[in-house]
């Protein structure tokens, strides 16, 4: 009996798994149409100083599946990591990024406000990843200096002359890197001082529970020290209540963002936003 059991428990779990691979390989195709049939969308988060005046914003992918409704990132981004199609989608949102920076160029209202956008390991990794960025800046005409690129900690755990190389070319070109998920990766903090970054991002998880008290206080405060003594900004994500926000307003934190703040939306809606919040100040 025990063994009938064993066995069909087993035929369970072989299915179960069956079913997910079947349903991995479903989406892996549908992500390679997916560009093509133009079903990613890029939305923007706010970001905002300690006066919440909105000054840049983080590009964020989304995935209109016609089936199954919107795909969040997190589950697409992996499978496109690993199917290496995050190099197509990456230079897709790159080009978006830069279309969107080189209109607002020409505008006035829009000078210093700048575009952060993700860019993952499997991209940075690329031997031609930096001549990529150039050229796209190259082709849209867009102004480098209004561009930051969010790297992750974990990506330091790699050939470290690479990245100091790609980094110091990536300044030399104008660019802005932001050091993404801070304080989730591996420690790299012996070589951090060496590496050109303007921004440290507190992840999100060192934000949650922030004014309560926890054990979180000591930690995102240390990053906040940790980011000014190295000379960079430090921008807090996650920013969920106005308790959070002005725990870390008052302890200095440079720059918000969050679904306290705003969500993502579409960049229509965050232009209007801004243009209107901008006329009203005036
Ligand atoms: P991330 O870069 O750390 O982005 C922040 C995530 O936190 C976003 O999730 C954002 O919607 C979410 N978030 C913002 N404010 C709040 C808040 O107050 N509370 C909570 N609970 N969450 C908040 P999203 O858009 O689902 O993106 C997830 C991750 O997917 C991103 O994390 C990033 O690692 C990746 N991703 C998104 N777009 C791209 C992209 O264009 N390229 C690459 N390589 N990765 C991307
Ligand atoms: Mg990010
Ligand atoms: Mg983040
Ligand atoms: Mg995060």
């Amino acid at each position: 009996e025990a063994k009938a059991l064993g066995r069909s428990r087993h035929c369970f779990y072989q299915s179960d798994m069956q079913e997910r691979v079947l349903e991995r390989v479903q989406l892996e195709n549908d992500l390679r149409q997916a560009i093509v049939n133009d079903e990613l969308i890029l939305y923007v988060q706010p970001q905002w100083d300690s006066n919440k005046r909105m000054v840049g914003a983080e590009a964020l992918l989304r995935w209109r599946h016609p089936e199954r409704g919107m795909v969040s990132p997190a589950t697409f981004i992996p499978i496109a990591e690993e199917t290496r199609l995050i190099l197509p989608i990456g230079e897709w949102v790159l080009r978006t990024a830069c279309q969107w920076l080189s209109e607002w160029h020409h505008d006035a209202d829009m000078s210093g406000f700048i575009l952060s956008v993700n860019v993952s390991a499997v991209q940075f990794s690329q031997e031609d990843f930096v001549a990529q960025v150039q050229a796209i800046l190259e082709e849209y005409d867009a102004p480098a200096e209004a561009l930051q690129l969010e790297l992750t900690e974990s990506m330091l755990a790699h050939d470290q002359q690479d990245i100091i190389t790609k980094m110091s070319t990536l300044k030399a070109l104008g660019v802005l890197i932001s050091l993404d998920d801070f304080g989730t990766g591996y420690s790299s903090l012996s070589y951090l001082h060496r590496l050109p970054i303007d921004q440290l991002k507190i992840d999100q998880s060192f934000v949650a529970n922030i004014e309560q008290g926890s054990k979180n206080e000591s930690l995102a405060e240390s990053i906040i020290s940790l980011g000014h003594n190295l000379g960079m900004e430090v921008i807090a994500e996650g920013v969920e209540t106005e308790e959070q926000f002005e725990w870390l307003e008052k302890r200095s934190c440079d720059l918000f963002q969050g679904f306290g703040l705003a969500k993502p939306m579409l960049m229509s809606e965050l232009l209007e936003r801004y243009k209107h919040d901008m006329h009203s100040l005036k």
